[in-house]
């Protein structure tokens, strides 16, 4: 990528210029799998902007590197330690990440067993949430390649003694990221440790041992869950790279907003307008409820704004048997349009009314009239 072309590491990463040391790492991993070239063969500009993201990161991870920039912009860290990516295989750029962080920085981390996790997202409705769902998901993961099994090896070629570590499997980096974490040696790029290459990479995955594939899953959401938590399913991850073994999939659910009802943890609540009249007198009204129209007393006198608890209409808990509840709040419409007979009835009503103001109104009026007089400077008597 040409200087002039250069972006802003912030940019490029998609993080806030005061962001912290996990969130630059993250948003690096969310940059590195999504550019991938395994993953995006048909979209050219992915190396580019895979290795984009591997220098902004490499300078925003290091302090020293992070404040220059900050300072001076892409000529304060040309050429100061940080590597020309361009010029590196995507495979080096990898294994040089790996070795800093002991592989925990791709697809979420290691699993438990040394296999990369995998993260996707899925939606649920809260009708959902109240019960639980068994959700297909279908999503792509990196797999063993079916042609060398994984070896990266045309099938009947041999491998030869590594050229850059000569057989060790590791190698003296004099700059960048081992010199900066007190290491000297670390893991041979080329041959990532084995000491070893292949002399004729496999025609189907390019010697990388590992190709796309698309997986279906059905995955159980359980009863009660938070928006933002996440479901592991053990051991559908990706294979590490030389064992096979498989990481983790974690499916991250997403609550969708409902037309009716708001969470408040285990609650729901519920805004229903009901008319002046049925608040005056007292009625019954139907509400919505998550399992479908549940009758509500309103008693006479209700006021607007007023709550009304429906025990256990709320959602189940995740770790408890207890079921919240649902709350209904009442929310009083004054009409807009009145027929004749019914604005002639209201008159009539509101004559009634000022003979005979009703007791609350009467004492706001009286608090009213108290806090005008009150209130005016050098009206009536100080204390
Ligand atoms: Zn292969
Ligand atoms: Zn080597």
């Amino acid at each position: 990528m040409p200087v002039a072309e250069k972006r802003d590491y912030y940019e490029v990463l998609g993080i806030s210029r005061d962001a912290n040391a996990d969130e630059i790492k993250k948003a690096y991993r969310r940059a590195a799998l999504k550019y991938h070239p395994d993953r995006n063969r048909d979209d050219p500009t992915a190396e580019a902007k895979f290795k984009e993201a591997a220098e902004a990161y490499e300078v925003l991870s290091d302090a020293e590197k992070r404040a220059r920039y900050d300072r001076y912009g892409h000529e304060g860290v040309q050429g100061r330690g940080v590597h020309d990516f361009s010029g590196m295989g995507v495979q080096d750029i990898f294994s040089m990440f790996e070795d800093i962080f002991g592989g925990s920085m791709f697809g979420g981390g290691r699993g438990a067993r040394g296999g990369v996790n995998l993260e996707m997202e899925v939606s649920v409705t809260l009708e959902e949430v109240a019960t639980g769902v068994e959700r297909d998901i279908e999503f792509e993961r990196l797999d063993l390649c079916d042609r060398c099994s994984g070896s990266g090896a045309e099938p009947g070629s041999q491998r030869r003694t590594c050229p850059t570590c000569g057989g060790y499997g590791q190698v003296e980096q004099t700059s960048g990221f081992g010199s900066l974490f007190g290491r000297i040696v670390t893991t041979c790029p080329a041959c990532r440790g084995k000491g070893t290459i292949i002399t004729s990479a496999c025609r189907q995955c390019r010697g990388g041992g590992r190709q796309p594939k698309r997986r279906r899953l059905s995955v159980h959401i359980p009863a009660g869950i938070q928006d933002g938590q996440a479901v592991r399913v053990a051991g559908e991850g990706e294979p590490s790279e030389n064992g096979g073994v498989r990481g983790d999939l974690h499916v991250y659910v997403r609550v969708k907003p409902h037309p009716f009802f708001e969470r408040h943890g285990q609650d729901l609540l519920c805004k229903v307008p009901i008319s002046f009249t049925q608040a005056a007198l007292g009625a019954k009204i139907e509400v919505p409820s998550l399992t479908g129209r549940v009758e509500l007393k309103i008693p006479a006198g209700t006021q607007h704004g007023q709550m009304f608890r429906l025990a256990g209409k709320g959602l189940p808990s995740l770790r408890s048997s207890r079921t919240g509840d649902e709350i209904v709040q009442v929310w009083i419409e004054v009409p807009k349009k009145l027929n004749k007979k019914q604005e002639q009835l209201l008159r009539e009503y509101a004559k009634i009314e000022d003979k005979d103001v009703l007791p609350e109104s009467k004492s706001f009026f009286d608090k009213l009239a108290e806090f005008f007089s009150g209130a005016k400077p050098g009206d009536g008597e100080s204390k």
